[in-house]
Parts: structure tokens; sequence; C-alpha cells
């Protein structure tokens, strides 16, 4: 399968908290979107590795993804390793992405920032042509960096407005994370009306830097190029 954009995270449900909106939102342009999470999840206190799949299945319909992957690397031992990159190289050169979103290079979990360096040197491999994976060597033309959890100023923000309901669904589809099963109760009822408070702060905090409800940021470390200075979006005052 080609397609025109791929979100990698380290976890299942980290490209829906980081960039779920802008998926949808260019799966509604038209544009063939995916995902590949690098791990299961499974050291996640609470749902197994099944619910967890479940519930990535459920939060990919409802971002209209046309692809979902695991790349199989274990959960908190996210490493760049030989193994891993190799492994990383053959899935972009199967799907060919044009642009990539990778989690930004700073975080305090270090499955988060080995995630941004494995996808960036996997993107890399994939174009060599002598590497020993299958595939016709590909690179993809474009790498942004997801920075909704990072305290750096980001390139561009995408507006996700209307996308926004559906994104929230899909976090909220990762329920066994964040609800006690049935029966009890404890105190991670907080964790899911904690979470919910966090992502509309974030997304409502970077809508308004480009004067929009919700917007989600990225960052790239190349300039982007402007054709019309007549026509350019964000008004100044
Ligand atoms: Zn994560």
């Amino acid at each position: 399968m080609k397609l025109d954009l791929l979100a990698i995270a380290a976890h299942p449900d980290d490209v829906e908290l980081t960039c779920g909106g802008t998926l949808l939102k260019m799966a509604r342009r038209g544009y063939k979107t995916g995902i590949l999470d690098l791990t299961a999840g499974e050291m996640g206190t609470r749902g197994t590795p099944e619910t967890r799949a479940k519930e990535a299945a459920k939060a990919a319909k409802l971002l209209s993804v046309a692809w979902r992957g695991t790349l199989g690397v274990p959960d908190s031992d996210v490493q760049p390793s030989r193994q891993h990159k190799l492994r990383m190289a053959a899935v972009i050169r199967e799907l060919r992405p044009k642009t990539v979103i990778l989690p930004y290079w700073e975080a305090r979990h270090p499955d988060h920032y080995h995630a941004s360096t494995l996808g960036y040197e996997g993107c890399f491999l994939a174009g060599l042509k002598q590497l020993p994976v299958e595939g016709q060597p590909y690179r993809p033309f474009k790498i942004l960096y997801s920075t909704s959890y990072a305290t750096v100023r980001p390139s561009f923000v995408v507006d996700i407005t209307k996308e926004f309901e559906p994104r929230r669904r899909a976090i909220l589809a990762f329920a066994s994370q964040f609800r006690p099963p049935k029966g009890q109760r404890s105190k991670v009822h907080l964790a899911i009306d904690r979470l919910e408070e966090e992502m509309n702060q974030l997304a409502r905090h970077y809508g308004q830097m480009i004067g929009v409800k919700y917007g989600e940021p990225f960052l790239t470390k190349e300039l982007l190029q402007v054709e019309d200075v007549v026509e350019m979006a964000v008004r100044s005052i």
C-alpha cells in the first residue's frame, strides 16, 4: 500500500494525542494516511495487549486511517538499534509515505525521544540501495515533528477545529488505560478527567496561536517556503 502521510510514535494512543486531528483532516482531503505504533503498549498498567489492539483499531477507524501497524519493539525499551532501524526501513519501503510525522526529539519518556531517532534513521536507511532489506529504495520527502507536548515554538499549527470531536473520541477509545474495570471505583476516574482537560487545553492553546479554536503544532527542521505573501493565513493585527 502506498501512503501519503504516515504518523510514527512509540505507543498506541501517542499519535491520537499528538496529531490525530491532522491525520483525520488529511484523510478528509482524500489523502491515504497511516499509523505505525512502534510498540503494542504492553507496559501500560491497565488493559491487556488484546484490549489495546482492539482500542487501536477503533481509534484508527474514527480517524479514517487506511493502514495501522505495529513494529513489534518492546514497550519501555524503544532503542534506535540496527535491528529496529532495518525493520522500520522495510515498513517505509513498503508504505512509501510522502510525508512522515515523528515525535519531537526531546521528551521525558525515553521511548518518545528514541522513537524520534528510530523513525528518522529508519526513513534515511530506507533510501540506501545496499540496505539488506526487501523492497525498492525509498525516502519520504518531508518529515514533520509533532510538538504538542514539547516546550518549543512550533513552525506551524494545523487548524483541527472540525476534527476536534472525532479526535476526542479516538483518544477516549483507549478507555482501558484510563477507566477502572466495571464495578471498581478508584482514582483512575480522575485520570480520564485530567486527560480530557489537558487535551482540550493544549488544542485550545495551539489553536489560539493561529486564531482558531483548536490546533495541533508541528516543527520542521527546514524553513517553510512561501509562494504568495498576499494570501498568507493568520492575522497579524
Ligand atoms: Zn507514549
